[in-house]
């Protein structure tokens, strides 16, 4: 077994989360094993090789726990991408459709010099909502977005369509 099928079978279905007709990817059971989070972490981390990125972003908020080992992993800055009103100084914004409604992120204006190179990451690619408005928020900022890392992509839900075309790539696609 690779080790990215052993990441694969401890992602835990969960269906009916949070609400009817969805099946939720469940991480805990891969951040709970050591082994599996540091192989998580290293799959990530090869992905990146040769880029010279010099900051891991991470989306609010389990893209946090992937891009902040991934971070400390490189010796590199994290930045955290949040919703709406967490952020204590001056934020970029961006919305976004959920299902239902509407949400919005947003980043701190200083969190990157411009023509940074940064790598962005998030646990779930669904649509690709979250993410095309997290890649919008740092090129707002001018950093060049090298790369959008997810742990799981819902390939049937043909989220790439909906982000701009900067590389993407996905450790686990269902
Ligand atoms: P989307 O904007 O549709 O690409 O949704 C992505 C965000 O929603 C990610 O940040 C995930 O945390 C979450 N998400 C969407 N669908 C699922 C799912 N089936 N299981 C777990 N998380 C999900």
């Amino acid at each position: 077994m690779t080790s990215t099928d052993r990441i694969r079978a401890a992602i835990r279905d969960v269906p009916d989360f949070p609400k009817p007709g969805i099946i939720f990817k469940d991480i805990t059971p891969v951040l709970g094993d050591g082994a599996l989070f540091r192989a998580t972490t290293d799959l990530f981390v090869e992905q990146l090789a040769g880029l010279g990125v010099t900051r891991v972003a991470g989306i609010d908020a389990r893209g946090f726990i992937f891009a902040g080992a991934v971070a400390d992993r490189l010796g590199i800055g994290f930045i955290p991408i949040r919703k709406k009103g967490k952020l204590p100084s001056k934020t970029h914004r961006a919305s976004y459709q959920l299902e239902y409604g509407e949400s919005t992120l947003e980043l701190h204006e200083d969190a990157v010099h411009p023509g940074e190179k940064v790598a962005l990451i998030d646990d779930v690619l669904a649509t690709g909502g979250t993410a095309a408005a997290a890649i919008k928020l740092l090129q707002d900022c001018q950093a060049q977005v090298l790369s959008v890392q997810f742990f799981i992509e819902l390939g049937f839900l043909q989220g790439r369509q909906n982000l701009p075309p900067v590389p993407i790539s996905s450790i686990v696609i269902y």
